[in-house]
């Protein structure tokens, strides 16, 4: 069974086909009045002075307008997310050097960010690199959440990886808002998402 097809309820297929759409509608958006912007001012820019001598200043500034959906719209980051199901390989947390204003970076401004890593073995025994959690550095902040072992889910659009609770478990984390929540529920107490059949089954 590949990971694609994974038995989820209606409602969390659904979830995670709009977190898709999403990004992408504010994408096509942003440029749509990328490109409103670019032929109500293009004629004004190129015909100042100094652009019309130089006009490949106007060119990279609207190339510039073209490209910033591409950072704000989070179609970057849409395309990297999967849904997964699989267990936990190997786990690695990394701390790193990290700046508040990254154009300008300062000892003032420095912080330390934690980032954990998981490697999950799918079922079609192929394993990834998944980046879980990336947080500014905390006192008590709880980085071995995860071990080898645990099975763990993701839904495409959530920014949770939760652990599929074990037979005797009575809680679980739900997969799309992260609460904990009680199982036999059959649904998530807070957001109202079903949670899915292997949460409960096996
Ligand atoms: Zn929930």
């Amino acid at each position: 069974m590949k990971n694609n097809e994974l038995n989820l309820p209606a409602d969390l297929k659904k979830f995670a086909r709009v977190s898709k759409l999403k990004p992408v509608l504010v994408f096509v958006l942003c440029e749509l009045i990328s490109l409103l912007f670019f032929f109500f001012t293009k004629d004004f820019m190129y015909q100042t002075e100094y652009i019309a001598k130089y006009n490949i200043i106007g060119h990279v500034f609207y190339a510039v307008i073209f490209l910033i959906p591409f950072f704000i719209s989070g179609i970057r980051q849409a395309f990297s997310d999967k849904t997964y199901l699989g267990e936990v390989e190997k786990v690695k947390v990394t701390t790193t050097q990290d700046y508040q204003r990254a154009f300008k970076p300062s000892i003032d401004t420095g912080y330390k960010r934690n980032t954990i890593y998981l490697f999950v073995r799918d079922q079609n025994g192929g394993v990834e690199k998944r980046k879980v959690y990336s947080t500014r550095a905390k006192q008590d902040q709880e980085l071995d959440y995860f071990k080898a072992g645990d099975r763990v889910f993701h839904i495409y659009g959530s920014k949770y990886t939760v652990i599929i609770p074990k037979p005797s478990d009575t809680m679980a984390q739900c997969a799309v808002c992260g609460i904990t929540t009680d199982i036999n529920k059959g649904y998530c107490h807070k957001c109202g998402y079903t949670l899915p059949s292997f949460f409960s089954k096996e």
